[in-house]
């Protein structure tokens, strides 16, 4: 085979999670809540089933789940934005993410990605015949030196992607952080690709700034959001993307071909979900609360934390307790040898910086935080 992607592996995420599950470990690699999503989102997905919504919804979206969408931005935003030609509702954000990119990205076109960028951005940029431009960002803020950004773009580039609040880095964009985008997305005629799984997911009383309060970049933004994080569903795989009507329309192009519609009684279900404001608003409390109940276990076994400004993950720099191992030979080494499954920091750089750092997902239950703080206590 003339393979398209040769230098793409297995994702990390299965490799961790097919490691935590052969040995037994608990498995705080992969993000995914291991508690139940709300009954009533369960309730609403069965009723939808039982009233006879089981063919196919329109390709762009079910009106009645568009609609919540544009309601809920406009109670969260104040941000007006069209139902009908602004929002496509998408098989998680991965296919958001991907159809977006390969509606605007052609072959030798060049995309600036801000690592540790999460893993599926480089492979569906390259996928295109296109190129991941990488700027790393390093620990323990990470943040964007946007002069540098500017000086990776080239007559080529067409794109940048940003991920607010970032997956694995945890930080978070100030508002100065979108202005700076924006002027470099104005003068050089970019797009931006904004992954925004995580906008609910922000602590510490910093406020998530959205690409679609900023008018200079809601104009030339793809905004990628999904329901498997705010609704603790990641099974379910449905997200959404909002961009212009004209941006919107080159996605559909790809979209109508690559999935062309999603999945009928779980948009019914979300739609009913979605109309009450409850079901998105008091995650970053929910959230804080886990992340506090996993730092004392992972700082008495001799992490030394990073700030997690964002997402449902936590880093945790290892140098105190076995310098000798780079970061996946850690993670190997803790899920085997001490039962706890992490993810590494360095397979999300192009090149990897010198640092020892892993993450974990604390978007879990307490038993399980809790069982996972004892097994890691006989590290310390
Ligand atoms: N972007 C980021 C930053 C993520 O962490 C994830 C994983 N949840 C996704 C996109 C993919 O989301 P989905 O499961 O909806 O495809
Ligand atoms: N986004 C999840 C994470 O960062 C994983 C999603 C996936 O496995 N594709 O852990």
């Amino acid at each position: 085979i003339h393979s398209k992607l040769p230098a793409i592996g297995t994702t990390i995420f299965s490799v961790m999670s097919t490691l935590a599950a052969e040995h037994g470990a608990i498995n705080l690699s992969q993000g995914f809540p291991d508690y139940p999503c709300d009954p009533a989102l369960l309730d609403a997905l069965a009723a939808a089933a039982h009233a006879g919504h089981n063919q196919y919804a329109p390709m762009a979206g079910l009106p009645a789940l568009r609609a919540a969408i544009a309601a809920k931005l406009l109670l969260q935003h104040g941000t007006a934005v069209d139902a009908d030609s602004e929002i496509t509702v998408a098989a998680g954000a991965t296919q958001a993410l991907f159809t977006a990119i390969a509606s605007v990205l052609q072959a030798g076109d060049e995309a600036i990605l801000l690592d540790p960028s999460y893993d599926s951005y480089a492979p569906s940029i390259l996928a295109q015949g296109a190129k991941p431009v990488h700027v790393a960002l390093m620990a323990p803020d990470f943040k964007v030196d946007w002069e540098q950004v500017e000086h990776a773009v080239t007559p080529r580039t067409r794109l940048i992607l940003i991920n607010n609040p970032n997956n694995p880095a945890t930080s978070v964009f100030s508002a100065a952080d979108l202005d700076a985008l924006a002027a470099i997305a104005e003068r050089h005629d970019l797009l931006v690709l904004a992954d925004e799984v995580y906008e609910h997911l922000i602590y510490d009383g910093a406020t998530h700034q959205s690409v679609l309060t900023h008018p200079a970049l809601r104009a030339r933004s793809f905004a990628v959001y999904s329901f498997g994080k705010t609704f603790h569903a990641t099974g379910w795989k449905i997200g959404y993307c909002v961009a212009p009507p004209a941006l919107s329309a080159e996605f559909r192009k790809i979209h109508q071909f690559l999935v062309f519609a999603v999945n009928t009684p779980a948009q019914h279900a979300l739609a009913a979900h979605l109309a009450d404001p409850a079901s998105w608003q008091g995650l970053s409390a929910f959230f804080a609360e886990r992340r506090a109940l996993l730092a004392p276990g992972l700082e008495s076994a001799g992490f030394k934390l990073l700030p997690s400004q964002g997402t449902y993950f936590q880093l945790a720099d290892y140098s105190a307790i076995r310098p000798d191992l780079e970061d996946v030979a850690f993670a190997r080494w803790l899920t085997l040898e001490h039962g706890v499954a992490s993810i590494p920091v360095s397979v999300f750089y192009q090149q990897p910086p010198a640092q020892k750092i892993v993450r974990f997902c604390f978007a879990k239950q307490t038993q399980t935080l809790q069982a996972a703080s004892e097994r890691l206590a006989r590290l310390g």
